[in-house]
């Protein structure tokens, strides 16, 4: 065949476009999903160029020098398919580097043996030349050691191909094509290996021609597409420095992508350091979420708000969102996590800003109504609205100053707290006026609560700075009703006459007000 005579410059030529396309996607060793298969060229770039030296050397020793160079991209082009895809797939290189170390560890053996003199027959029982369509190249008898070796090497050529197929389950339709492609040239070296014997093809150097369509399909879909190339870089960039957690799980409910901040999120969810979420399943946080479960295993979408187990006020937004679309079935779901915890520090802060008095920290006066209104009065109980005003307080803002009569409103606050903290709501209703309101069975019974209260307080002394201690006394009106459809504000009138009074009659007393009637049975 007079074609073959071109035979090793064909060869040549295959070594010097896997070189071109080896140094041309250098420049990209550090796009995600492209690290190394710069390296995978280059390999295939030796193999050529070593076997065209075997087939163009003229003497024995020279031909098998170049079939033993040949050994080593060989059995690492392998080794690199493998990197390339599972970089490719998963875009991460964590641990790839000390895991290739460790699988090279063979390749090295093998290629010892080959160069030692001595140990050169554990590998190959026979070495001579072989000659096939007047390209003459060293034939080779592997031994079984030879032969497991090699076995070893594949395994990493049928798992990219595992890999690579795979990811087809999950490719959106764009990266389908592209993945198609590469599937579809990466399968050529991988089944060659066990259908060249069988074709009975065996011409020196066919081996290298089968590297060349998955490295031509990666360098052409990976680097030559300019859109292919950018598109996604951009995309991995602003998914890697979003500031929302992004976590996309398979049809299986495999977490098969995630950035580093939805990494932190999901183990804060769980309350413990996981090392990555990658590959896990999602019910690994689910479990912890019932109800974000049986949302996700409906592929329901759906908005929940869920706390970090042990923190403060970490708050974290879960928005479950349908990744698939309805033609290509079955999918898994993409879920985004926001930090919330702000938000909801801000909204707190707000919160009680409207609701509670700043000097005091008791209930302004504004919640303090909005919460009595909602009491209802249960069934053998009453209702007392306790009102109350310091007397003679201007007093002691004229005598000590307006931030002493400050510092005794709020240590007054802190008495009138320990005092009805856990039976009833005491809020802060004018300048020195305070209320409270409880519930107690008989009118008897909030007339002797009011009258301990007044006790207590005339008791209290108020430590001031600068060595001043005084004792207030204050007076009380107190309102009581048994009906739950008596107003708030016809009880709040009530217990504010009966406050007047006790001023009136001298002040530091209590005075009950009048039972409030009832509206309807006015009318009626
Ligand atoms: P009475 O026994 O009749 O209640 O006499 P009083 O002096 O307590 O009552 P009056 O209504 O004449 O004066 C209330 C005083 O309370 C006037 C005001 O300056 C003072 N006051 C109101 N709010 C505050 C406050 O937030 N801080 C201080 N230091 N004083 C306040
Ligand atoms: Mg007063
Ligand atoms: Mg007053």
């Amino acid at each position: 065949m007079p074609w073959m005579q071109g035979y090793p410059y064909y060869l040549l030529m295959g070594s010097v476009l896997s070189l071109y396309m080896g140094v041309s996607s250098y420049k990209h060793r550090n796009t995600p999903g492209r690290r190394y298969l710069w390296i995978l060229m280059l390999l295939v770039s030796a193999i050529f160029a070593a076997t065209a030296g075997e087939i163009l050397s003229l003497s024995f020793q020279a031909k098998l020098f170049w079939k033993n160079v040949q050994q080593a991209p060989l059995f690492l082009s392998t080794i690199f398919t493998y990197a390339a895809i599972k970089e490719y797939v998963s875009r991460s290189s964590e641990g790839l580097d000390r895991r290739l170390a460790f699988f090279c560890v063979p390749v090295v053996l093998d290629v010892v043996l080959i160069f030692t003199d001595s140990a050169h027959h554990l590998m190959r029982s026979e070495v001579g030349i072989t000659t096939v369509a007047g390209i003459s190249g060293i034939m080779v008898e592997p031994t079984v050691l030879s032969m497991i070796l090699i076995a070893y090497d594949q395994l990493f050529g049928i798992y990219a191909v595992y890999l690579l197929a795979l990811s087809l389950l999950n490719a959106p339709k764009y990266f389908f094509k592209r993945n198609l492609l590469l599937l579809a040239g990466l399968i050529i070296p991988v089944i060659s290996v066990f259908f060249l014997p069988l074709l009975k093809i065996s011409v020196t150097g066919f081996t290298a021609f089968t590297y060349l369509p998955p490295v031509l399909a990666a360098y052409l879909s990976l680097f030559r597409d300019p859109r292919l190339s950018l598109y996604p870089l951009a995309k991995i960039k602003i998914f890697e420095n979003m500031k929302d957690g992004i976590v996309l799980t398979d049809r299986y409910d495999s977490i098969i992508d995630v950035n580093k901040v939805a990494e932190t999120m999901l183990s804060a969810l769980i309350g413990e350091q996981a090392s990555s979420w990658e590959g896990r399943s999602i019910y690994h946080l689910l479990e912890h979420y019932g109800d974000i479960a049986s949302y996700y295993r409906q592929r329901v979408e759906g908005q929940f708000e869920v706390e970090a187990p042990g923190t403060m006020d970490v708050c974290y937004g879960v928005s479950l969102i349908a990744s698939g679309r309805r033609e290509t079935g079955p999918s898994g779901m993409l879920i985004v996590v926001s930090d919330l915890s702000e938000k909801k520090r801000y909204e707190r802060e707000l919160l009680y800003q409207a609701t509670v008095d700043d000097l005091t920290g008791l209930y302004n006066r504004r919640h303090f109504m909005r919460l009595v209104q909602k009491y209802t009065i249960r069934e053998g109980a009453g209702m007392a609205l306790l009102l109350f005003d310091i007397d003679d307080f201007k007093l002691i803002n004229d005598t000590y100053g307006h931030i002493a009569g400050d510092q005794a409103l709020v240590d007054l606050s802190g008495k009138i707290l320990a005092v009805y903290k856990d039976n009833g709501i005491a809020g802060r209703v004018g300048g020195e006026e305070f209320a409270v309101c409880f519930f107690t069975g008989s009118e008897r019974a909030a007339l002797a609560e009011a009258e301990n209260f007044r006790a207590i307080m005339s008791e209290h002394i108020v430590q001031l700075d600068g060595g001043h201690s005084i004792q207030l006394t204050v007076s009380i009106g107190i309102a009581f009703t048994e009906h739950s459809d008596i107003t708030f504000e016809d009880l709040y009138r009530e217990a504010d006459e009966a406050l007047y009074l006790s001023k009136a009659a001298g002040k530091n007393r209590v005075t009950l007000g009048r039972k409030p009637i009832i509206r309807e049975a006015i009318k009626g």
